[in-house]
């Protein structure tokens, strides 16, 4: 049976996110727990443009020493040749890539203002891919944006075409999240069996529908005879109503009624490093987990009417899907409740080999504690906050890595 993978995407449309962002080195400490979470692949930022390089660049390193393996990391950008090449001048060591371009009349006649027709868009598509095959690229992912408001005989030729000329796997994009589980069901099973190519599902939350249109449209290329991948995002974040949340995604999969025991996982997922994902995406993005996020929020697992209260204490599986441990949570966590010296771009060195100190990390060399120091503030420059214990951490195991992270040279 065809099996289904993860692909995240937070740190390329989740940071779409309007009004929200995140540093590059949180960029990296997501791709280091996702990794870590046993995540397929995750697409890791925007080759074409210049303020990512250093930082892609660095986290291909990461993957090179072994940091960031097995997890595969791949870039987005449009479907153009000239966009592939500045892609590989950017970010020379970059092997897989996911080239979008739009396929829905919609698009092609409000975007395009009917410049282009639809066999532009397949040649534009196909030499795009034959321009990153020339060019080194292992995997080629190809995306149809709007592909749910796209006619099924032209994503039928569009796909075709993309797996004729090499593409690995072909990501139906619900831009819009217009689609529902029972069309984008029917859709995936239908491009499964006709075009017999891999297929990602990416959905998005406007009809609040993101998760459950995920599984269905995993369902459908699986149906089809194709493995599934599917695009998700850390707590859901994405543009407008947000993506499909890895953490809802995968408890879906793994506890449905129609899935549990049924599907297969192309990667063990570790789920119990949910927690820790959820609670870093919320705290980089500055924005809260709700108390009633599947599996990670704050209500996730609390109960306070009679019965049900009665009910768990007697058998938490009375009233609970799932574990709590199995998700990460449980464990006492340590809040300051006191004094509190952290790191900030203007901190000294008796604050950090304070910080440091209690992770245990002392620093006989004092130019060695200067030298981290600095980039420690360079890095509260880009955050805007106080760094994770992680992310200090990670600083001083790979402190010349860290300080490609946080090169940002503007143009001259
Ligand atoms: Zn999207």
């Amino acid at each position: 049976m065809p099996k289904i993978y993860f692909i995240d995407v937070t740190n390329r449309d989740g940071v779409q996110t309007a009004n929200l962002g995140l540093s590059k080195l949180e960029k990296t400490i997501i791709n280091i727990y996702l990794n870590e979470m046993g995540i397929f692949q995750s697409e890791f930022g925007f080759p074409t443009t210049r303020h990512e390089s250093a930082y892609l660049q660095a986290n291909l390193e990461l993957a090179a020493i072994g940091v960031l393996q097995p997890i595969r990391l791949s870039g987005w950008l449009r479907a153009i040749v000239s966009d592939v090449e500045t892609a590989f001048r950017f970010v020379p060591d970059i092997r897989h890539l996911n080239l979008s371009i739009s396929t829905s009349a919609q698009m092609i006649s409000g975007k395009f203002r009917e410049e282009k027709k639809r066999e532009d868009i397949v040649e534009m598509m196909i030499d795009a891919v034959e321009a990153a095959k020339a060019l080194g690229t292992e995997s080629i992912g190809v995306n149809a944006e709007d592909a749910s408001r796209t006619d099924m005989d032209f994503l039928i030729e569009f796909a075709s075409a993309a797996k004729e000329h090499g593409a690995q796997r072909f990501r139906y994009c619900d831009t819009l999240g217009y689609d529902d589980p029972f069309t984008i069901y029917e859709t995936v099973k239908t491009l499964a069996e006709n075009v017999g190519i891999p297929i990602e599902v990416h959905c998005h939350g406007d009809l609040g529908m993101a998760v459950a249109n995920s599984v269905a449209g995993a369902k459908g290329a699986i149906d089809g005879g194709q493995d599934a991948y599917i695009n998700t995002t850390l707590n859901g974040m994405g543009e407008r109503a947000g993506n499909a949340d890895l953490v809802a995604t995968i408890l879906a999969v793994t506890k449905s009624k129609g899935f549990a025991g049924r599907y297969r996982l192309g990667k063990r997922i570790n789920l119990k490093k949910a927690w820790k994902i959820s609670k870093f995406a919320s705290y980089a993005f500055g924005v809260p987990v709700p108390i009633n996020q599947p599996g990670v929020g704050a209500n996730a697992f609390a109960h306070s009417s009679g019965i049900h209260a009665d009910g768990v204490l007697k058998d938490p599986e009375n009233y609970e899907l799932y574990d709590l441990a199995e998700l990460g949570r449980g464990e006492p966590e340590f809040v300051e409740t006191g004094r509190e010296i952290c790191s900030g771009e203007y901190g000294g060195i008796s604050g950090f080999r304070h910080i440091m100190g209690k992770m245990a990390i002392t620093f006989d060399d004092s130019a060695k504690a200067g030298e981290i120091l600095e980039l420690v503030r360079y890095a509260n420059v880009e955050a805007q906050k106080p760094l994770i214990e992680d992310e200090l951490l990670f600083i001083a195991a790979y402190p010349q890595i860290a300080k490609k992270l946080l090169t940002l040279s503007p143009l001259e």
